[in-house]
């Protein structure tokens, strides 16, 4: 590790790795740090991507694909259920991933272009020069660096410290973090190209749950619950858990992951002196779907794109980076966080019987491209009674 570079990225996940490669691409030097000792594990993460999604970013390769989706299934309080087929994917299916391999070929790319990538390593603290972040300390191996960077990219995830140094409040609400936990199951009968999205409030309270396979017999299964619905005897394990004995009684349970997912509205400013923030830390999550990965890597070409800008224009001001905070929230992925956090929102005030009136009334339609925004247009259409309770929905959907 030199002592000073153009970008310093913190953190390895897609957001980071994506921001590394633009902007090392671009001509600047960039390191990369990441506190896990290996890129990719442990995975927390159910792997669903959409396929347009993808392909904005890297050319689909069967070695980090773990299947093909091209169906999705959603199942109603009462086991009732409609499916979408889809011939332009759109972006809910595509596919399922295997992000132990595609988070280390997204960081293979950064460093083919350049960056230098440095494993076990932490970003400790900030170095500030009054407000403006000026680089990070660097623990790697029982050592500290001092690492100056002309400005930083925080993609340190949904536990991100970085932006909380900058002075900027990260805090979620326990009622807007959704608590997960899945289990890999072997050896179940599914269908192998359908994502099954289940929703009842009974089964996983403010949240649903996914079973999204990965071939051969094998699937994430998972729940997530509202972080304020959580409690003795109802974790999300305890529900995943009832939910597998239902349902995969014989399934071989290969792996556990348990983790948080922000389901607010984004950070109110992603840019500070000398800092932008990225992904997850900036709270980028899909508040609707709790999918993430896309979301951060868009967001980490954009931050580094608005780096290069930066340091060529040797300025790195607060006032400079603010052009990613305005590209990102006027972009296509902005406009998609405020629509689903209102769906979201819309979706908390729903219950059971009303959930299984919308299955029913889906169970004929047909959609060309799975999206959240044509899904919500088409249950709008099919319960009039639910559009005139939520007039304001109808209007952001237009
Ligand atoms: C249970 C679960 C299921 C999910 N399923 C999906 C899904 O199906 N589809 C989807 O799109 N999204 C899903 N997500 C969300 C998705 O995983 C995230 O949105 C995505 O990984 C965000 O990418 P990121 O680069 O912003 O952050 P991350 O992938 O979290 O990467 C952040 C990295 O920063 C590192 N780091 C943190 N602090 C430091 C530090 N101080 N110094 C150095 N390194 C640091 C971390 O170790 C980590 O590797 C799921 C999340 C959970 C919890």
């Amino acid at each position: 590790m030199n002592g000073s570079y153009d970008v310093l990225v913190v953190g390895g996940g897609p957001g980071g790795a994506v921001a590394a490669r633009t902007a090392a691409e671009a001509g600047l030097s960039v390191l990369l740090v990441e506190k896990r000792p290996a890129i990719g594990v442990p995975v927390r993460c159910a792997e669903g991507i959409g396929k347009d999604h993808l392909l904005e970013f890297i050319e689909p390769d069967p070695k980090f694909i773990s299947a093909e989706i091209d169906t999705a299934v959603f199942v109603g309080p009462d086991g009732e259920n409609f499916t979408l087929k889809s011939r332009s994917a759109g972006e809910l299916i595509g596919y399922t991933l295997n992000r132990k391999v595609f988070d280390r070929e997204l960081i293979w790319k950064a460093a083919e272009a350049g960056a230098e990538i440095q494993t076990h390593a932490r970003a400790a603290e900030p170095i500030l020069e009054g407000d403006r972040i000026c680089g990070a300390v660097i623990e790697q191996h029982g050592k500290r660096f001092t690492i100056r960077a002309k400005v930083v990219i925080a993609a340190d995830g949904v536990e991100s410290k970085f932006a909380k140094w900058a002075g900027i409040d990260t805090t979620i609400p326990l009622s807007e973090i959704e608590t997960c936990a899945q289990y890999v199951v072997n050896d179940i009968d599914i269908d192998e190209k359908a994502n099954r999205f289940s929703f009842s409030f009974e089964d996983a309270p403010g949240g649903y749950i996914w079973v999204f396979p990965k071939g051969n017999r094998c699937a994430n299964i998972g729940v997530g619950i509202l972080g304020t619905k959580s409690g003795e005897g109802c974790r999300a394990r305890d529900y995943l858990d009832r939910f597998i004995e239902k349902n995969y009684p014989n399934g071989k349970i290969t792996e556990l992951i348990v983790g948080g997912i922000s389901v607010c509205r984004p950070l109110a400013e992603t840019a500070a002196d000398g800092l932008l923030i990225t992904g997850d830390a900036a709270r980028l999550s899909d508040p609707l779907t709790g999918c993430g990965i896309y979301n951060a890597m868009f967001s980490g070409k954009l931050a580094a794109e608005t780096a290069v800008s930066a340091v060529k224009n040797g300025d790195t001001s607060k006032k400079a980076l603010m052009a990613y905070d305005k590209a990102w929230r006027e972009s296509g992925m902005g406009k998609a966080l405020v629509r689903n956090y209102a769906v979201k929102e819309a979706f908390l005030h729903l219950n059971d019987d009303k959930l299984n009136s919308i299955i029913h009334s889906m169970q004929n339609r047909k959609i060309e491209e799975i999206s959240v925004r044509n899904l919500v247009i088409a249950i709008l259409n099919e319960n009039p009674q639910l559009a005139k309770e939520m007039p304001a929905l109808l209007e952001l959907m237009r």
